[in-house]
């Protein structure tokens, strides 16, 4: 029997890459469309020796191009964005361009194609809602521009209402996955994520830096982990039409998380606390809290996190 062919857009990127890995292991043929404009080849070494993958240069804003390519594969996982703090301050109407255009232009040819897509979205779009655990359910923010970085949030939550009025109207079948913090191998410390940053402090033996109270809390879920989560729902017939929370429930606040990178990598670091505004300027508030509700994806799956903090800080 022919095996389904799937698409993954970014999948040059840090959790792309990884899913890409998990397809081919179950020998799924893999194409995967990416600009490098963040993600790299590197991360492609294994699934690059493979006979049933293929490596796309170009970008998901180019329409004949994603048409193509979507009208070769029965699945479609569409992970390419414009990520990173430094990139989409700077850049906050091209990368909103990317991030809303290059979906839909994906989407409209998986409507073309009949072919099944997965979403990537993301946390953020619960906006400054500290409140917990985040239910999908939750309330959204469209277009705060309170939100810090809006312009990501804002996209990806018109992203999610185009993947609806899609189903709606033309019967698309799509899954929206919203990933919380997802760490692990090849991820790049350029995006400003606090494990990455810490190790690598901690590493070098230079202070952690800890902003504000330091009591904020976050989740960390290992990459691995989320590509199972990926998997479990690629094609679930009861998935059509959902929305997933993507991420770990076990908390930590960001002092104590300094504090376990410490000891994890037996480093005489230590920990240096600044105020919010003397790292990123008087305007700025972080979430005090961000911690998923992951019942739904319990519910739906069988779909077990089997990585704790130590192996993802490990
Ligand atoms: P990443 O930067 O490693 O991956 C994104 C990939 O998209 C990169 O390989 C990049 O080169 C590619 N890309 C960017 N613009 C493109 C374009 N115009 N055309 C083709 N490819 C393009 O980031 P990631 O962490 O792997 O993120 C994957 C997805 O998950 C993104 O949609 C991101 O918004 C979402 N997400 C990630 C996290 C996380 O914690 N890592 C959290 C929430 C949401």
């Amino acid at each position: 029997m022919e095996r389904q062919k799937y698409l993954v857009t970014g999948g040059a990127g840090f959790i792309g890459s990884h899913l890409v890995d998990a397809l081919l292991a179950r020998g799924e043929p893999v194409v995967v469309l990416d600009d490098l404009s963040t993600g790299r080849l590197e991360n492609l070494a294994t699934a690059r020796e493979q006979r049933h993958f293929q490596f796309v240069h170009g970008s998901v804003l180019d329409a004949s191009l994603v048409d193509t390519l979507v009208s070769e594969c029965g699945g479609v996982v569409h992970l390419a964005a414009a990520v990173g703090v430094k990139l989409i301050v700077e850049e906050p109407l091209s990368s909103f361009i990317i991030n809303t255009k290059g979906t839909e232009t994906v989407i409209e040819s998986a409507h073309r194609y009949g072919s099944r897509i997965m979403i990537a979205s993301t946390s953020e779009i619960y906006g400054k809602n500290s409140s917990g655990p985040l239910k999908e359910t939750s309330d959204r923010v469209l277009g705060s521009p309170s939100v810090p970085r809006w312009s990501y949030s804002t996209a990806k939550a018109v992203d999610e209402i185009l993947a609806e009025l899609y189903r709606r109207e033309h019967g698309l079948r799509s899954t929206v996955v919203r990933f919380f913090n997802t760490v692990g191998p090849r991820q790049s410390p350029a995006y400003g994520m606090v494990i990455p940053r810490f190790a690598r402090q901690a590493v070098r033996g230079e202070p952690l830096t800890v902003y504000g109270t330091g009591r904020q809390s976050r989740c960390f879920l290992h990459v691995a982990d989320a590509v199972e989560a990926l998997l479990s729902l690629i094609d679930l017939p009861d998935a059509v039409g959902e929305t997933f929370n993507i991420g770990s429930d076990e908390e930590i606040s960001i002092l104590d998380l300094a504090e376990r990178t410490i000891a994890c990598a037996e480093s005489t670091s230590s920990v240096r606390r600044l105020s919010y505004s003397e790292a990123y300027g008087p305007e700025f508030e972080d979430m005090e809290r961000r911690v998923p509700d992951t019942t739904k994806l319990r519910a739906f799956t069988a779909w077990q996190p089997q990585r704790n903090l130590d192996d993802v800080l490990a």
